[in-house]
């Protein structure tokens, strides 16, 4: 590591994103700071869904493991009809780019990754507003689709909102879930659900339902258990579950894929403060641990700082543009709402060889983390 890759870092923003870069350049021996507004930490409530790169990911961080015990390993996606016949169904069996999935509390991860940090790494209580006045070597924004270190950087991109709402809940596992270890996703016209077991007996839902931006709704909980009534099982008694209160709402924006520098003088950026994505791959979170480990693996690695967010920017910027149009594409189909199209959907989807679903999923699950250098120095040499 050379000098300039070497001084404090400030992190901004102490979500997924954020705790995991300040976990990962800890990991290499850096001092550094997480600034984050929230008076606690937070994930974004509801579940999550780790997929095999995320995983990865967590292994470099050194927290695979306390993740795992804290999650539901899933091994199977179903894509149904709201009637319940089944279009689609992938074994997440290892063959090919098909490895498990996680399902966790979003919760459980944030205090897993917070828990590996050293004692006092993340303030809480402090939001920055002036990024130029914060004293770092580097600042990393990590903080989420509205960033202030991403306009800081005089970057002119504005969230784009998508056509859809998501509501999120969790609920005691009392259900019969028709497939236990198993990601549920029912397709209806312009309306989908989702039904994922996390650990500790909870399921995680969501529906998916197409909206304008912020269209007044006046009870959604009301809403969502007349809109999906008739919708198969378990989907109605889930519903009927939630606790009023709990559920989350979501107009879901993404950032315009591949416009976005990851970087400016000191300034670079990680997970949605670069890349907020449409939530249909279920990686957000997994890019967002992937930038975190790349990195921390490029500042160890590079001659100087210019070079190392360069070789970062490099390695990242293809991949998550590619990723956030796929996720948008995926979003075109699974929210349809004309009839016609929804058929001819429904049909190609029966229509896939499993083989094939897992190819296209294959360029996101079957990412490696960069291998440590054997000449970057350990954590106890820099020490
Ligand atoms: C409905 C939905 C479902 C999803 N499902 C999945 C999934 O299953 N799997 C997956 O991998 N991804 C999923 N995602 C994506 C995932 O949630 C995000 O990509 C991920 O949480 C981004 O993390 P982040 O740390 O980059 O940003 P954020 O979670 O937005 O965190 C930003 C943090 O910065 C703080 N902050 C903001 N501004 C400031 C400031 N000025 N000063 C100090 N602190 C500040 C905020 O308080 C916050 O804590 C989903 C997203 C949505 C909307």
């Amino acid at each position: 590591m050379s000098a300039d890759t070497r001084g404090p870092v400030v992190v901004v923003g102490g979500g997924i994103g954020g705790l995991a870069t300040a976990l990962a350049l800890q990991r290499a021996g850096r001092p550094v700071r997480v600034l984050e507004r929230g008076a606690r930490l937070d994930g974004g409530g509801a579940g999550l869904v780790l997929s095999p790169n995320a995983q990865r990911s967590l292994r470099a961080l050194g927290v695979e493991e306390a993740t795992r015990s804290r999650a539901t390993v899933l091994t199977r996606t179903v894509v149904c009809q709201p009637d319940g016949r089944a279009l689609a169904r992938v074994d997440l069996d290892g063959r090919g780019a098909s490895g498990a999935l996680l399902g966790v509390h979003r919760a459980d991860l944030v205090e897993v990754l917070a828990a590996a940090l050293d004692p006092g790494t993340v303030e809480l209580g402090h939001e920055v507003a002036d990024v130029m006045g914060v004293e770092a070597d580097l600042v990393v924004g990590a903080d989420g689709i509205r960033s202030v270190v991403r306009a800081a950087m005089d970057v002119d991109v504005r969230p784009t909102h998508r056509g859809y709402t998501v509501w999120r809940a969790l609920v005691p596992s009392g259900q019969d879930l028709a497939e236990p270890a198993t990601l549920v996703e029912t397709w209806g016209r312009g309306e989908r659900f989702g039904v994922v077991p996390v650990a500790d007996g909870w399921t995680y839902v969501y529906a998916c339902v197409n909206a304008d931006e912020g269209e007044p709704v006046a009870d959604d909980l009301a809403d969502l258990r007349r809109r999906f009534a008739g919708w198969h099982a378990p989907l109605p008694a889930l519903l009927a579950a939630v606790e009023p209160g709990t559920l989350l709402r979501h107009d879901i924006r993404d950032l315009p894929p591949g416009r976005t520098p990851l970087h400016r003088g000191r300034l670079a950026l990680v997970g949605d403060a670069a890349h907020a994505m449409e939530p249909n791959l279920g990686q957000g979170a997994g890019l967002a641990l992937e930038d975190a480990v790349v990195l921390a693996h490029a500042l160890a690695t590079a001659p100087s700082l210019d070079a190392a967010l360069a070789g970062y920017a490099r390695a990242r910027a293809p991949r998550v543009a590619a990723l956030a149009r796929q996720s948008r594409r995926v979003g075109r189909l699974a929210q349809h709402g004309h009839p016609a199209l929804v058929a001819l959907r429904d049909l190609t989807l029966l229509a896939t060889p499993p083989g094939l679903a897992r190819r296209a999923s294959g360029r996101a699950t079957t990412w490696q983390p960069p291998i440590p250098s054997a000449t970057a120095p350990s954590p106890q040499e820099i020490r």
